[in-house]
């Protein structure tokens, strides 16, 4: 396939598409995956990408780890990893010859230090079993011992799943948006707004001009707030600041083959890069004064963002992270992650993890309690017809990338959902069983809801 994605950087009013069939605000793993799943269902769709920035994939996909996995326990969240994961292993048949998406298939896996964190991970793999993830595995001590000495001995369980690993989230994007035959791609093209007539939508201003569009998508991450509020909408999401890091050095016993490996609560999580380095995740929170609260509570969600994110980033992260790391496994002052080589030349990011605001539980005496649910929007917008959004995809808008996308393109064409689970990303979804624990998958298990 010979791509015919037409790009153009800060385009002349003459150059800007005057009119297109869907227009799409955000050019991140969101807003092309949209456009790649719209021109395979409907070839010839004309489609206008929005992006701000001087390249694609300039949000949180910056910031990320670029893993991938399919345990999940939310069957809507399962079924939405393994149809994009199997996009990815298959990038040549979907994105054209010569695509390489850096795919690295080493597996994921969430590790105990204690009988009771053994006995969570088992129940996990349980689940997953049950819900045909019947690859996943529970390891013991000793399965740990042959396959992975080097984790130690205070190691003495995990969960396996070996559809899993990480890719390079910037190669994904370009294939989206290559492969793509009637889209055109403006970037550096600021103050998108959407015009609206009614109850319609009309099409998009941009500081390069309007283009007159029956369809919008709101695909701008932590921006879609603000982008809503041009519709004169408030879009139900709030933001937390999240950080990794990249050392240029990883200690001899840890080998480049070595899996994500996710440490147990409050669940540090640490992977090979770039041979010699490792990089760090680790859904740390605090709460600086720099961080407006919202509601008048103490959290660490934004209602709206703060840029640059940067400023967000926590000096004491990578040293925290190593030190927590090393004392779950028992690293003694220079040895493992206590190697103080980890802490030179660290190249430490943040970005915006972005959450539906508007799941919660119905308790049996009828009140509701919100929960901070893994599941993206992505739905037409009721009240404005030809609105649409792809946003809140927490920590895993990049793994779920082409199906995000193939959903978002059935709501556009008005064609059933590829997979009837995909209705837990529908916006008034405020509650599915085992949504919610992000790294820890300990969903909602317990709580039943009386409704919903
Ligand atoms: C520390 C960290 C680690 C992560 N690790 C992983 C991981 O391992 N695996 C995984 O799958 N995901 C991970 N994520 C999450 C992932 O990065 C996000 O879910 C994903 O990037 C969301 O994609 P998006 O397209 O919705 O938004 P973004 O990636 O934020 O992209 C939005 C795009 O819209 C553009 N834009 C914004 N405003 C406007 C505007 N007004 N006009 C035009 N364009 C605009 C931006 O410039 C950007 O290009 C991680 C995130 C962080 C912060």
């Amino acid at each position: 396939m010979t791509p015919t994605t037409r790009f153009l950087t800060n385009p002349s009013p003459a150059d800007l598409p005057k009119t297109a069939d869907v227009v799409i605000i955000g050019g991140g793993p969101a807003g092309t995956a949209a456009a790649w799943a719209i021109e395979r269902a409907a070839p010839n769709t004309r489609i206008v990408i929005i992006e701000q920035s001087s390249q694609l994939a300039a949000g949180s996909s910056l910031a990320s780890l670029e893993n991938y996995r399919t345990c999940w326990a939310a069957p809507c969240l399962h079924r939405l990893m393994q149809r994009s994961i199997d996009v990815f292993q298959h990038a040549e048949d979907y994105f054209g010859e010569g695509t390489k998406l850096g795919l690295k298939e080493q597996g994921y896996l969430f590790i105990a230090f204690t009988e009771a964190q053994a006995a969570k991970l088992k129940d996990d793999v349980d689940h997953l079993h049950r819900c045909g993830l019947t690859h996943t595995e529970y390891l013991n001590a000793d399965d740990i011992a042959s396959r992975y000495p080097w984790l130690g001995s205070r190691v003495i369980a995990a969960k396996y799943d070996p559809i899993a690993g990480w890719m390079d989230s910037n190669a994904l994007v370009y294939a989206l948006a290559n492969a793509t035959q009637s889209t055109t791609i403006l970037l550096e093209t600021k103050n998108a707004s959407i015009r609206t007539e009614g109850s319609r939508v009309l099409g998009v201003s941009t500081a390069n001009g309007d283009i007159d569009a029956p369809n919008v998508v709101i695909a701008a991450g932590a921006n879609a707030r603000a982008i809503g509020r041009t519709a004169g909408i408030e879009l139900p999401i709030v933001m937390r600041p999240r950080q990794s890091f990249t050392t240029g050095w990883r200690h001899e016993a840890y080998p480049e083959d070595a899996p994500c490996v996710i440490s147990a609560a409050p669940f540090p999580h640490v992977r090979p890069e770039a041979q010699s380095g490792a990089i760090f995740g680790y859904e740390y929170k605090w709460n600086t004064g720099k961080i407006p609260n919202y509601n008048g509570e103490r959290t660490d969600a934004l209602i709206d963002p703060i840029w640059p994110v940067e400023q967000l980033r926590d000096p004491r992260f990578p040293s925290l992270t190593l030190s927590l790391m090393a004392k779950q496994f028992g690293h003694k002052p220079g040895e493992g992650f206590a190697d103080p080589r980890y802490l030179r030349g660290i190249y430490h990011r943040a970005g915006y993890y972005v959450y539906r605001d508007n799941a919660y539980l119905t308790l049996p005496d009828g009140t509701t309690e919100p929960y901070d649910s893994q599941r993206a929007i992505i739905d037409a917008w009721p009240e404005i017809d030809g609105l649409f959004l792809s946003i809140a995809h927490v920590g895993h808008g990049i793994m779920s990338a082409p199906a995000a996308g193939e959903i978002l393109a059935s709501r556009i064409l008005k064609q059933p959902l590829p997979d009837e689970s995909y209705v837990g990303f529908n916006l008034d979804a405020h509650f599915v069983e085992h949504d919610a624990g992000g790294l820890s998958d300990n969903g909602i298990k317990a709580v039943k809801p009386v409704s919903d």
